[in-house]
């Protein structure tokens, strides 16, 4: 497939007309060979096989075990910007990929499984109760299934900007203060609409 066509590709899914996030595992000048697509609404997923683009697979949206960067970033909505993403958990994982689709600056939080790919822009904090970041300081999170209690996803939620997407497991309420935009079995994807305040206390204190 010729690589100027992705930007004329669309989900194929029963939603509004959305444009898909390419990963590119290999390509040959202009065409592209291998690479996954995802839907930034829906997560569906697709490949792109020997060059042809597969849309027609029996269960596109059926995902390896493994967590997928491309869809991820798709869910999260990620494109350039200053403001890091933060990856928790398991999602750490997908950071050396994810920072080949967008080079945004990645926070880790609680990383499991080590801290490979310093090739990535990206803090890692170690952080029990709740997240240390202030309101806005975030684009965007992802939010598994150890970093879902209250008060870590709420301490997450106020820190991403407003705008910015959570992805959170299913089976966790969506706190106030987001819109869900999608949810399938496993995830929800929601977008904050309410700009939480910051530092109030200590301004009072001034006064
Ligand atoms: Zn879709």
């Amino acid at each position: 497939m010729l690589r100027d066509l992705l930007d004329s590709l669309r989900c194929p899914r029963a939603h509004a007309e959305s444009w898909l996030v390419a990963m590119v595992h290999r390509a040959d000048g202009p065409f592209l060979i291998d690479a996954d697509l995802a839907c930034p609404v829906c997560g569906a997923e697709f490949r792109i096989i020997d060059g042809t683009a597969q849309f027609d697979a029996a269960e596109p949206g059926v995902r390896d075990e493994a967590l997928d960067a491309t869809r991820t970033a798709a869910l999260l909505g990620l494109s350039e910007g200053h403001l890091p993403v933060l990856l928790s958990g398991r999602y750490a994982g997908t950071g050396a990929a994810l920072g080949e689709l967008v080079s945004l600056p990645q926070v880790w939080l609680n990383p499991s499984g080590g801290l490979p790919a310093p090739a990535v822009p990206r803090s890692a904090l170690v952080v029990r109760e709740r997240l240390p970041l202030g309101v806005e300081t975030l684009a965007a999170a992802a939010v598994d299934a150890a970093h879902a209690s209250r008060v870590m996803l709420e301490s997450i939620v106020r820190a991403v900007r407003l705008g910015g997407r959570v992805l959170a497991p299913a089976t966790v309420p969506i706190p106030d203060g987001l819109r869900e935009l999608a949810r399938d079995d496993e995830e929800w994807v929601a977008e904050v609409t309410v700009r939480a305040s910051g530092l109030v206390e200590l301004r009072r204190r001034a006064e």
